[in-house]
């Protein structure tokens, strides 16, 4: 049996951003400090655990008795704009950016041949009802930018060929291979402004 301090640090190495050494640092700091970390860290985890989800039309991160959530039902909100993201993590670096007031829908990912994910995998079903029904006239593809995006891009424009919807992309400037949740805010907000249609 794997002892319980490794096995904490092999689930925090699997987590992004952290590396064996910064997994076993965290372990340490939790297993032997005496104070309240580790069960304030519980709590915490099991609370997600219990009362987050995804929004059932966008995809965002909502709470469970929210849902669809606040963005999707504000009706201040454009509903003819729809801003299309890889991840629900990008749907909040979009929002702290700020300056976009249509509405998300969230991917889950991108085509990946590598990863064997292919284009019906992603919530593109889902996607095309939207456009239909809530009479959308801007798709904005908030993609990252890397080869898998840009087949992304290129699968749902010859997907959405024959409807009147303009397809716009966010405005280069985001660094290649990088990603809409690990940009900053400035360069987030102004890549939304100077969006390109594609
Ligand atoms: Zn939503």
């Amino acid at each position: 049996m794997t002892n319980p301090l490794e096995r904490l640090v092999r689930v925090l190495a699997r987590l992004p951003g952290i590396g064996r050494r910064t997994a076993e640092r965290i372990a340490m700091r939790l297993a032997y400090r005496a104070d309240d970390l580790l069960s304030e860290l519980t709590s915490a985890m099991g609370e997600v655990k219990e009362k987050v989800g995804l929004c059932s039309l966008c995809g965002a991160v909502t709470t469970v008795d929210v849902n669809p959530c606040s963005l999707c039902v504000d009706n201040r909100r454009d509903q003819s704009v729809l801003c299309v993201v890889e991840d629900p993590g990008d749907v909040t670096a979009l929002e702290l950016a700020g300056g976009f007031t249509g509405r998300y829908h969230v991917l889950m990912g991108k085509i990946s041949p590598m990863s064997g994910k292919g284009p019906w995998d992603l919530r593109l079903k889902e996607l095309v009802e939207r456009i239909d029904r809530e009479q959308c006239r801007e798709l904005v593809l908030a993609l990252n930018t890397n080869t898998e995006s840009d087949a992304t891009v290129a699968f749902i424009r010859d997907l959405l060929k024959g409807r009147q919807v303009k397809i716009t992309r966010l405005a280069l400037g985001l660094p290649v291979g990088s990603g809409v949740s690990y940009s900053d805010p400035v360069t987030l907000e102004r890549a939304m402004r100077g969006r390109q249609a594609v």
